[in-house]
C-alpha cells in the first residue's frame, strides 16, 4: 500500500533527467508512424538539420535510440582500435565512468587529474594534457576523451582550451568529449572547437526523456573510422550516416522520442541559443547566490568553470547528504540530484536545467532551504531571499500583452 499521497506535481530538480515540457508529452502522444514511410522521412531530415545547430556543426550528427552511455560507446568503438592509448581526464563520476567503460572495450586509458577530490572540484587542466601530449613523441595517444558539463560536480570545463593544447603540442589525437548534459543549455560548439566526436544525451538540456543520445562526427573522426577496428555492429557510423541522407535510420528509429525532438528543436531554435544560454547563466547565478547566502560552499570550487546546468551543495561536516534528500523528497514531493562516486553522501544536487525559469527555480531553492532548516544545518541567512534579489536586480525584458 503506498502510503505517500503527494499533492501536485512533483518537482523534478535533478540534473536529467530534466522536466519534459508539456508541449513535448503531447508531441510524443501522436501515433507512431511508417518508419520507412514519406511523412518519416521528411521529419528524419528536418531533424537532423536542426540538431546540426544545436551541436553548431555543418558535419554529420548519428542520433541512436540509445541511453547517453550507448553513445559514449559509438564514440570509443567507431573511431578506437584495440590496445589504444588515450587520454582522458578525471572531472568526477562520468568521466570515470567513461573511462570504465574504454577499458572493458580493451582500449588502454591514461587518466590524468588533479590529486585526490581536487578534481572533482575543478574543470580540466588543459595545460597538464598539453604536456602529457608534448611527452608523448611517438604519438601513441590517439585520443584525449574529456566531459565538457560534468554532471557529478556541476563544473564546466573549457574546451576551447583542449583544443588550442592539442594543437599546441602539434599532437594527432582525436578529440572526443562528453557534453550529456551540456548541450543545449551551455555554449557548444562542435566545428569552432575542432572536436572530432561530440556525446550527447536527450534527457537534459533537449529536455526529453531519456532514450535517444548523439555522436557528432568530424571529417577526422569519419577517416578514423576507416581504419579504426573496435568491433562494431548496431553502432556503426557509416550505414546510418548513408541513409539519413534520405531521412531515414537503419533500423527501426523510436520515432515518438523523434517526435519530441522536433518539437524540442522548435522550442530552443525559435527562443534563440543563446537566449537560451544566457537563461541558463543567469538561473545558475541566482541558484549559487542562494548556496552562498545559506553559508554552504559550492562543490565547484573555481568560479571560472561554475556550470549554468547545476550547481553542486556541500553540506557541513556530520551532515549526510542523502538523509536531508529524503526528507526533501518525502516532505515536498522534490527530488534533487545524489552525491555520485567519491561525492557520495557530501553533497547534493540541484539541477537548473531545461525548462527551468524563475519561479520554478525559486520552488526548489524553497524545498531546498525548509528541507535543510529541517535537517538540523544551521544556515547563515535566506538563500531564498538572497536568490529573489539576484532574479530582480538581473531582469529580463518583462512579455508585453499587446
Ligand atoms: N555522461 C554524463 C556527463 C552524464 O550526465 C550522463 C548521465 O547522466 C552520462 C554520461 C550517462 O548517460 P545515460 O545515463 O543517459 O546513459
Amino acid at each position: 500500500k503506498l502510503d505517500f499521497h503527494p499533492a501536485g506535481r512533483h518537482f523534478l530538480n535533478i540534473p536529467g533527467p530534466s522536466p519534459v515540457p508539456d508541449r513535448l508529452l503531447r508531441a510524443m502522444s501522436y501515433p507512431t508512424i511508417d518508419h520507412r514511410g514519406p511523412e518519416f522521412g521528411a521529419m528524419g531530415l528536418k531533424i537532423l538539420s536542426g540538431i546540426q545547430k544545436i551541436f553548431k556543426t555543418t558535419q554529420p550528427v548519428v542520433i541512436y535510440p540509445a541511453s547517453g552511455t550507448g553513445a559514449w560507446e559509438a564514440a570509443l568503438a567507431n573511431t578506437l582500435s584495440p590496445g589504444d592509448h588515450v587520454l582522458m581526464f578525471e572531472t568526477g563520476h562520468f568521466a570515470t565512468l567513461w573511462k570504465k567503460m574504454a577499458e572493458s572495450l580493451g582500449i588502454k586509458p591514461e587518466f590524468i587529474g588533479l590529486p585526490g577530490y581536487e578534481g572533482w572540484r575543478n574543470g580540466v587542466r588543459a595545460d597538464m594534457i598539453e604536456a602529457r601530449l608534448r611527452a608523448d613523441t611517438k604519438h601513441d595517444i590517439k585520443a584525449v576523451c574529456v566531459v565538457h558539463n560534468e554532471t557529478s560536480t556541476g563544473v564546466t570545463s573549457n574546451i576551447a582550451a583542449v583544443r588550442k593544447a592539442i594543437n599546441a603540442a602539434a599532437h594527432p589525437a582525436l578529440l572526443l568529449v562528453d557534453t550529456i548534459s551540456g548541450l543545449a543549455s551551455a555554449d557548444y560548439r562542435h566545428d569552432e572547437w575542432g572536436v572530432d566526436v561530440t556525446v550527447s544525451g536527450s534527457q537534459k538540456g533537449l529536455m526529453l526523456p531519456p532514450g535517444i543520445s548523439f555522436n557528432a562526427v568530424s571529417k577526422k573522426a569519419l577517416e578514423a573510422s576507416k581504419t579504426a577496428k573496435l568491433p562494431r555492429a548496431f553502432w556503426g557510423w557509416n550505414e546510418i550516416i548513408e541513409m539519413n541522407k534520405t531521412g531515414y535510420w537503419p533500423y527501426t528509429p523510436n520515432t515518438n522520442l523523434l517526435y519530441a525532438l522536433h518539437e524540442a528543436l522548435d522550442m530552443i531554435l525559435s527562443e534563440g541559443l543563446d537566449n537560451v544560454f544566457e537563461r541558463h547563466q543567469r538561473l545558475g547565478a541566482a541558484c549559487r547566490t542562494a548556496v552562498q547566502a545559506w553559508g554552504l560552499e559550492i562543490q565547484c570550487a573555481d568560479p571560472e568553470v561554475y556550470s549554468p546546468v547545476l550547481t553542486g551543495v556541500v553540506m557541513p561536516d556530520g551532515v549526510d547528504a542523502d538523509v536531508v534528500r529524503r526528507l526533501i523528497y518525502e516532505r515536498f514531493n522534490m527530488s534533487l540530484g545524489a552525491g555520485l562516486g567519491k561525492a557520495k553522501g557530501k553533497m547534493f544536487r540541484i539541477g537548473h536545467l531545461g525548462e527551468t525559469s524563475d519561479l520554478s527555480l525559486m520552488a526548489s531553492l524553497a524545498g531546498a532551504e525548509m528541507g535543510l532548516k529541517l535537517a538540523g544545518v544551521k544556515l547563515a541567512g535566506s538563500g531564498v531571499v538572497a536568490a529573489m534579489e539576484y532574479l530582480e536586480s538581473h531582469a529580463v525584458p518583462a512579455l508585453k500583452i499587446p
